[in-house]
């Protein structure tokens, strides 16, 4: 998977994506990260890529051409035609864990991120594929939806995670909420550990634990529970 990532901050994306888990991806080449800094495109040699906006109201817009060159050298590096373009908006789809698998298929993504009131329309119907939101709130501008992406790709991306099964037993998987767990010490602040998880029967710690789940969704996402039990069919 390459990352191209069309952004006014750049270090914001390459300093935060270069640590932890993702980084250490990075670093073994099973993911690729590559910015283009939007304001290299800028119209002026003031550096300037915002306007105000026709029809009047607050704040500036992001202008089309320096996003549109952004996007064309992002293509040109990835060569390929067909590369999906996520544009991070607070009025796009909610991201969610589905959406993240069907991204993770992918050999490269561009992710453009906005600022300021936003970016013309004009060029996010010419270029954008995907628009993408991560929720019901406005952020300042669309790195930290960019990282969030990112990092919910990668660590689907086989090889990423120590241990692959750790994806498959996750939260939203299967569509139920990941059941809790404990390490050590098996006794803290008066707190026990289930005996269940303690007695080495597998089977038995997967009946728990599928108990626990439900129990869990039923209670914290009762939405997520009852798609849960009707695509089961359970009643
Ligand atoms: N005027 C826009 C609106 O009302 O939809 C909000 C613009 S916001 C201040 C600036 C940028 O932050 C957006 O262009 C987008 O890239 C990013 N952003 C803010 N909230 C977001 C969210 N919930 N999901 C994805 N991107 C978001």
């Amino acid at each position: 998977m390459r990352f191209e990532v069309l952004t006014l901050f750049p270090e914001m994306i390459r300093d935060s994506f270069m640590t932890g888990i993702t980084g250490r991806a990075a670093g073994r080449g099973l993911v690729e990260l590559d910015t283009v800094n939007i304001r290299d495109y800028a119209v002026n040699d003031y550096g300037s890529v915002d306007d105000y906006t026709y029809g009047g109201g607050a704040g500036m817009l992001m202008m089309c051409e320096p996003v549109y060159s952004a996007f064309l050298e992002a293509k040109r590096r990835l060569g390929d035609e067909k590369t999906r373009v996520v544009f991070l908006t607070p009025s796009g789809r909610t991201f969610d864990e589905k959406t993240a698998r069907e991204l993770s298929g992918e050999k490269g993504l561009i992710l453009l991120c906005g600022h300021y009131e936003g970016i013309d329309e004009r060029v996010i119907d010419e270029i954008v594929t995907d628009p993408v939101s991560i929720g019901d709130y406005v952020l300042t501008g669309g790195e930290l939806p960019a990282l969030v992406v990112m990092d919910a790709v990668t660590r689907l991306i086989p090889g990423v995670l120590g241990n692959d099964d750790s994806s498959e037993s996750e939260s939203f998987n299967d569509g139920l909420l990941e059941y809790p767990q404990y390490t050590r010490p098996p006794l803290w602040h008066d707190r026990e550990v289930p005996d269940i998880l303690l007695s080495g029967d597998h089977k038995k710690i997967d009946q728990y634990r599928m108990r626990a789940a439900r129990q869990k969704t039923k209670e914290v996402r009762p939405d997520l529970y009852e798609e849960y039990i009707k695509k089961r069919g359970i009643f």
